[in-house]
């Protein structure tokens, strides 16, 4: 007998049919002589309306986040009951349990908490009577008891957690598309799918924008060793193992490319060089609780220079206000501009440490189809730039047929 966690996104339960469907698959897993802990996002689309609503009645101001993660909590809580019945009703035997009942405690960083702590007394109880156990993707609980959420697609996370919490034989993260492919299969139709991914390079691919898995959940199963398969919720093709490096991965210069939409960049033209000035600028920004991603500042002249950086687009008003306020301190003639409608793509691969000659494949590819670079930033195994958002989806193709990842 093994014990699986098995987690099904939004689009695995986004109708009572696709509900069905899982749990008769969460079913046959236990009736294969599994103890089997499913964790369920809200339906495809809920979470955002709840968003939206939230917005709607709070025009003035951000939602209280309070009361946000009181709110999205609910999609969750709506889908374990619904594919608990769900099970019943095919003979099955099934318990939902929200996160707090399920013992996930969390700090108290509204609508992104961590998880500090898991207690699965409740989860194994239920397991142990016969029961699936039915768990909500997604949130937790503060020791005083105030609900929380873990951050947009934090359901992957609880059930990395979760398989962590109770040291499962297995975690399968059931989603829509066979596993974790060389590009999202929506923009690059030639992306193939990858059998074995490091726990490494698929974190740098989730952070650079290939969300088919959350990053922090990334993060959080490579340092509890738990190895996941990703898979698709409606047919049984192999799916992607993700692991721990091992040798022969580092023989693939390039593992994938991502892109993510939605950027901006924020140039402070003339500013002062001298000391104390960048710590102004990211000390404005980071008090306004803005997350930055590329950084470049040009060679000064006349003790003149400029800084550019690039952030979510939605967190430009904030960044912007923010700096405004430092903006006198930077410089007599210091001003600011920012532009949206760009995008980042990145090439991520651990083979990237011992090869050459990456950036420049990436450049030629990009001159060829005559799309220009804005910005440029590497690290060890990720080469990422800049480019306009209208000409992303030509970039990522480009580079994935330059580095020779279509099927
Ligand atoms: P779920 O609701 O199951 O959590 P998500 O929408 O969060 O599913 O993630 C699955 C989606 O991620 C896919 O439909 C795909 O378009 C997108 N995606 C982005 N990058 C990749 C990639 N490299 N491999 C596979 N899917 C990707
Ligand atoms: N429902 C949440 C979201 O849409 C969590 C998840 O789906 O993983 O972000
Ligand atoms: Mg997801």
């Amino acid at each position: 007998m093994a014990l699986i966690v098995q987690k099904y996104g939004g689009t695995s339960v986004g109708t009572p049919e696709r509900i069905r469907n899982c749990a008769r698959r969460i079913l046959e897993t236990q009736r294969a002589g599994n103890q089997v802990v499913a964790v369920v996002s809200a339906m495809s689309g809920v979470t955002d309306n709840l968003i939206k609503l939230a917005k709607e009645v709070s025009p003035e101001q951000d939602p209280i986040e309070r009361e946000m993660d009181v709110l999205l909590s609910t999609g969750e809580q709506t889908t374990i009951a619904l594919t608990a019945m769900a099970i019943h009703a095919l003979g099955g035997k099934a318990v939902s349990l929200t996160g707090a009942q399920a013992g996930i405690s969390t700090d108290r960083v509204h609508t992104k908490a961590r998880i500090v702590n898991i207690t699965p007394d409740a989860v194994h109880k239920m397991l142990d009577a016969g029961n699936i156990v039915m768990l909500a993707g997604f949130q937790g609980e503060t020791a005083s008891g105030e609900i929380t959420t873990l951050g947009r697609g934090g359901s992957d996370l609880t059930a990395i957690a979760m398989a962590a919490a109770i040291k499962a034989d297995l975690c399968q993260i059931y989603t829509d598309v066979d596993g974790v492919y060389t590009c999202d299969p929506r923009v690059v139709k030639t992306a193939q799918k990858i059998q074995e991914i490091s726990y490494e390079e698929m974190l740098e691919m989730a952070s650079s924008g290939s969300k088919v898995m959350q990053s922090r959940s990334v993060e959080f199963a490579n340092k509890f060793g738990v190895r996941f398969e990703v898979r698709n919720s409606m047919n049984n093709n192999p799916g992607t193992l993700v692991k721990e490096e091992t040798p022969g991965m580092e023989s693939v210069v390039v593992r994938g490319v991502s892109l993510e939409r939605n950027q901006a960049k924020v140039t402070i033209d003339d500013v002062a060089d001298r000391p104390g000035i960048s710590a102004a600028i990211f000390g404005a920004i980071a008090s306004a609780n803005v997350i930055i991603d590329m950084i470049v500042q040009n060679v000064s002249f006349d003790g003149i220079t400029d800084i550019s950086f690039t952030l979510s687009a939605a967190d430009l008003p904030k960044a912007e206000a923010s700096l405004k306020a430092v903006l006198p301190t930077l410089g007599e003639k210091a001003q600011l501009r920012t532009t949206s409608g760009i995008a980042k793509v990145s090439v991520v691969g651990i083979g990237m440490r011992s090869h050459s000659g990456v950036a420049a494949k990436m450049f030629k590819a990009l001159a060829d189809g005559g799309i220009n670079i804005q910005m440029i930033s590497t690290s060890e195994i990720k080469t990422a730039v800049i480019v306009q958002e209208s000409e992303v989806e030509n970039a990522a193709r480009a580079i994935h047929t330059a580095f020779g990842l279509d099927v």
